[in-house]
């Protein structure tokens, strides 16, 4: 058979980690190409074309400094070259920017091509949510897998052991993503509740920022595991109504996707460090994104207000305290220190 050329839709600092893996597996596995293509969205970094820098120094320098790609990893300007004439797709862009590059990308991309989405964050349709996994099938008209799990990218990228978890409606498809991901050191399980596995990798930034609170707040670790379970509660209670699903399995919160990614992002990521800062410095969320993040994108905040929307429009929010509390501590003002009474409402105590 043909060997599999694989495109990564996105160069960021978890586009570049992964971009590492694919790069080191491809050269080991027959069944893919040998060279992998990497959608950079062209800027300049110190005056040099980032692309330049990627293909002759084989270095992310802006969105992942310090770590080498490697060499069979080619960075490509132009979005139509890159994923034109690819067989797997990993889309792995901060979610925002999806819409856009599917209608970029629509009716380029084979109809034989299978896509993975790394991406953490929802979208929302004309019916409400709408899942980005759905959003890149319907504009693409392809088979679309998803990827989640506490895989914070520079513990990645130092290899460190960590675990995820795909989601595939096709089991056959998510096996072979598993094989372009997996590693020693990077452990898959693939399961079939695809739109589960999605949405605790989006929802879990909302509890994320919370725990940010928590920690500017100075509150002690009882409030945090609370602020995490109540968090957690939220997110189950969200995808029972919202998945595409009759029935979801609540089992899939215990896999890696689920609780493990929700304590990850509480105590070490970056939606976690900003509404840290948030809480303490009094700035708003798009300066602190600018200021702290060098270009990387927040998806806790912006995923807080798609919820606040979905949950105002069918009249749910008295039933999301903490979800509802993240959007007006972000947006609306709300002093961050009435986090603590938005939780002491809580349905769980009803
Ligand atoms: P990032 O936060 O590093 O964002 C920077 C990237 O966004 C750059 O490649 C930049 O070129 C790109 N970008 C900026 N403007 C753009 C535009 N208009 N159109 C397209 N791209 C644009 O990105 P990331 O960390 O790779 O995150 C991508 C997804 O992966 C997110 O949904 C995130 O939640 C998820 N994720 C991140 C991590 C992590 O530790 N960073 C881990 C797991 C999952
Ligand atoms: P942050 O975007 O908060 O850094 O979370 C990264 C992540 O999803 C780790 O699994």
């Amino acid at each position: 058979a043909t060997p599999l050329k694989v495109c990564i839709v996105g160069s960021g600092n978890w586009g570049s980690a992964v971009a590492r893996i694919v790069g080191r597996n491809v050269q080991l596995l027959q069944r893919f190409a040998p060279m992998v293509k990497m959608w950079v969205k062209e800027e300049h970094v110190d005056c040099r074309k980032l692309t330049d820098i990627i293909n002759t120094e084989h270095e992310n320098i802006k969105y992942l400094p310090g770590y080498k790609l490697p060499e069979n990893v080619v960075a490509v300007p132009q979005l139509l070259e890159a994923a034109g004439g690819a067989d797997l797709l990993v889309f792995v862009v901060p979610h925002q920017f999806i819409q856009k590059l599917c209608d970029d990308l629509s009716g380029c991309v084979s109809s034989n091509a299978l896509g993975i989405s790394l991406i953490k964050g929802i979208d929302e349709g004309p019916g409400g949510l709408q899942l980005i996994s759905d959003v890149i099938r319907h504009k693409l008209g392809i088979d679309v897998s998803v990827l989640m799990g506490p895989n914070i990218a520079n513990e990645v990228a130092a290899d460190e052991f960590c675990e995820s978890t795909i989601g595939s409606r096709v089991v056959e498809n998510g096996l072979l993503f598993k094989q372009l991901l997996q590693t020693p050191n990077f452990r898959i399980k693939v399961v079939d509740d695809t739109d589960t596995v999605e949405l605790c990798g989006a929802l879990k930034n909302i509890v994320a920022v919370g725990a940010g609170f928590c920690d500017g707040l100075q509150c002690g670790d009882n409030t945090k595991a609370a602020v995490i379970r109540l968090g957690l509660m939220e997110m189950i209670a969200f995808a029972k109504l919202f998945s595409n699903k009759v029935s979801i399995s609540t089992d899939t919160f215990l896999e890696s996707c689920g609780v493990a990614d929700l304590i990850a992002t509480c105590y070490a990521g970056r939606n976690r460090r900003v509404a840290e800062a948030f809480t303490k410095t009094g700035k708003s969320i798009v300066d602190l994104e600018t200021e702290m993040l060098n270009g990387q994108k927040l998806q806790g905040p912006a995923t807080s207000a798609q919820v606040f929307h979905i949950l105002q429009q069918r009249g749910l929010l008295s039933k999301f305290p903490l979800f509802t509390a993240v959007y007006q501590i972000c947006f609306q003002g709300r002093p961050v220190s009435e986090l603590v009474s938005c939780l002491q409402i809580h349905p769980e105590y009803r």
